[in-house]
């Protein structure tokens, strides 16, 4: 580990000189904390989901800031060679523009990461949000939408092209739901688009509960939350959605 540290004071020498007039930059750089520490049984035992979420946010805070935690990835890998006890379990698009890890400034074993297009719910995510939860002991559940969605917009075109149209086939009951939406209901219209990007999330939240008999449960207990949130691409900030009893709504 002591390895690893110097090499690192190496690297912020050599770019302070190979970067005159950067001071600024990599002063800010060495306040930053270097994380060794990883999510162990006793941390996640400990942690409640009101923490995780708090976690979370101080997290997405730092990424929207450029002040993320610099890691000691391998001392880490390290530690959790023989086991994982991640603190959440987070269901997102496939979107290349929404990477979880660093959204949530979040490292090695700290959270599960399921990405299917639409971030939607199936019968192997049900599977894996189980596995998270019930197995392995996280204790949040975060459906993440994100602003500019592909499968949201494919699926307001209606598109139809091989296993596409299954999966789209997800986000319709949405789109029946808004069948009224007084607007131009249609990929140009970004209110329109936000509306059902968001209630999707919120579909696939119901869609869990309802079909999850034992995160329903664990749920009903205390034992875990299940939130859905939304990824601004134009801030990078992950805004918590109106549910009547989502801790995260206060932002
Ligand atoms: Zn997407």
């Amino acid at each position: 580990m002591k390895y690893f540290t110097s090499l690192l004071l190496c690297y912020g020498l050599v770019a302070c000189s190979q970067n005159a007039g950067t001071e600024k930059i990599v002063d800010e750089t060495a306040t930053l904390p270097l994380v060794d520490e990883v999510m162990t049984i006793e941390r996640q035992t400990e942690m409640t989901f009101e923490d995780v979420i708090n976690d979370l946010k101080k997290g997405n805070a730092r990424f929207t800031k450029n002040h993320m935690f610099q890691r000691n990835n391998v001392a880490q890998l390290e530690y959790l060679e023989t086991g994982q006890h991640p603190k959440a379990v987070v269901l997102s698009c496939i979107d290349s523009r929404v990477p979880v890890e660093e959204v949530f400034d979040q490292g090695v074993g700290d959270l599960f990461v399921i990405r299917v297009a639409g971030n939607i719910d199936n019968d192997h995510n049900l599977g894996s949000l189980e596995y998270g939860c019930k197995v392995s002991g996280a204790k949040l559940i975060v459906v993440l939408g994100h602003e500019n969605c592909g499968a949201i917009k494919s699926a307001v075109k209606g598109v139809d092209m091989g296993n596409i149209t299954e999966l789209l086939s997800h986000v319709k009951p949405v789109l029946d739901k808004h069948q009224d939406f007084e607007g131009e209901r249609s990929v140009d219209n970004h209110d329109f688009l936000e509306l059902i990007t968001k209630d999707n999330a919120l579909m696939t939240l119901d869609d869990i509960r309802n079909y999850s008999e034992i995160l329903n449960q664990m749920e009903q207990e205390g034992r875990i939350k299940l939130i859905a949130a939304y990824f601004d691409m134009n801030t990078g900030v992950v805004s918590w959605l109106d549910e009547k009893d989502n801790p995260m709504h206060d932002q």
